[in-house]
């Protein structure tokens, strides 16, 4: 049997919580709150203690999916991203910026919700951004 573990931090809320994920032979088995973390000093809510089931569950999205003839199909980021910026773009023109508006997620990091509100504003020119924790 191989067994390793590795330090990481948590994905499901913004709070930054550590932990190591244990690994045997090749299979996320269990999950160590840190207990060195200045953020969660030895602790983990249900979410953390869990986080090791989501990595691997076979209902995961593990690529970018756009509804076509009514069906959701699996697409590659590229043309996810085309599609999506030409959606917004034609929405924009036809409708003006605040028929946009972007929700933010606690699971991304801080840089990444900046950056999602500096492009709302200012490459959309919309002011509409939340954030799902205001939910
Ligand atoms: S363990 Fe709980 S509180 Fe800590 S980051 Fe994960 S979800 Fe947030």
């Amino acid at each position: 049997m191989e067994y390793s573990s590795v330090l990481t931090t948590c994905t499901y809320c913004g709070c930054g919580c550590n932990f190591y994920l244990e690994n045997l032979d090749g299979r996320l088995t269990g999950t160590i709150p840190c207990k060195t973390s200045p953020v969660n000093q030895g602790r983990l809510c249900i979410k953390g203690w869990n986080a090791h089931e989501f990595v691997q569950s076979d209902q995961r999205l593990t690529s970018p999916l756009i509804r076509k003839e009514g069906r959701l199909v699996p697409v590659s980021w590229e043309e996810a991203l085309d599609y999506t910026a030409s959606e917004l773009a034609a929405i924009r023109s036809e409708h003006g910026p605040d028929s946009l508006a972007f929700l933010t997620s606690a699971k991304v990091t801080n840089e990444e919700n900046f950056l999602l509100q500096k492009f709302a504003r200012a490459a959309t020119g919309t002011n509409n951004i939340d954030h799902c924790a205001r939910l």
